[in-house]
């Protein structure tokens, strides 16, 4: 083989490693946000964060790279652990959007590390891009505002369908909506899907829906009552 062929092919390889370097081995993302009240107001109930209750707004779950199959990939890079140092520029909007609710009372850490190590370690982002992608999802999502536009305010019943069509109009994109139930079995308003493109800074349309179980005609949305926490013993 001549040495321009072989250089050629070397080009050719170096490029293709890092096209697999750099490249999203995935096709879009979900953006997934939790009614906080609706986490709390279950038999299993919750703990606030060390910071105190959280605002009674939609807090962050996730943001999951997805595959359109409907299948997904999961602790990528062991050797990426989370590390706080990365982001403690955002840490004060983390505590703010992406309340931990879990039992015992935290300040984060374990939730955010958790969603970092399962999933973001499966996206083509560092630490610091991914935290903050996910805050600015949330920011322009703006889901409670976009829910008082439509009429929705804590604390009542609604029509699913109303709900729904309320955060399409208001987001611009359809949303998967999950519930679950409140202490007397009602159903709650509980997760709202979104989709993402790769680049964790547009929204797109769904091109796969997540099945859950279906909500029903109509859906509490609730609010913070006195007894949500029930600092449940661990
Ligand atoms: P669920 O059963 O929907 O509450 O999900 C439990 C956990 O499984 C979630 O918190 C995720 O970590 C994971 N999971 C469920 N569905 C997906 C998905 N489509 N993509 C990534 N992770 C998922
Ligand atoms: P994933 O598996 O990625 O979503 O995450 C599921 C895990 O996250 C479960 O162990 C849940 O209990 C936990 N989780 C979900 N929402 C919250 C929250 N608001 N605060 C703390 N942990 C949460």
């Amino acid at each position: 083989m001549g040495f321009k062929a072989w250089v050629l092919i070397k080009l050719f390889v170096l490029q293709f490693l890092s096209f697999l370097c750099s490249s999203a081995d995935f096709d879009f993302f979900y953006f997934v946000e939790q009614w906080s009240p609706s986490y709390c107001d279950t038999k299993q109930g919750c703990c606030y964060p060390i910071t105190g209750r959280p605002n009674e707004d939609f807090g962050i779950h996730g943001l999951w790279p997805e595959y359109t199959t409907g299948e997904w990939r999961e602790f990528c890079d062991r050797e990426n652990s989370f590390n706080a140092s990365q982001i403690s520029d955002l840490i004060g909007r983390m505590q703010k959007d992406w309340p931990s609710l879990a039992c015992p009372s935290g300040d984060g850490t374990i939730f955010w590390r958790h969603e970092w190590e399962k999933h973001g370690t499966c996206t083509s982002l560092d630490q610091h891009s991914y935290f903050e992608a996910a805050l600015d999802l949330k920011k322009k999502a703006n889901l409670l505002q976009v829910l008082e536009n439509g009429g929705i305010t804590p604390g009542k019943i609604y029509n699913f369908t109303t709900v729904k069509e309320a955060i399409q109009e208001g987001v611009g994109y359809r949303p998967v909506i999950k519930c679950n139930k409140d202490p007397a079995n009602n159903t709650q308003l509980y997760e709202v899907y979104l989709c993402a493109d790769t680049s964790a800074k547009n929204f797109i349309e769904c091109p796969v829906f997540s099945h859950g179980i279906p909500c029903g005609s109509s859906i509490e949305f609730p609010s913070f009552s006195s007894d949500s926490e029930l600092h449940v013993a661990i």
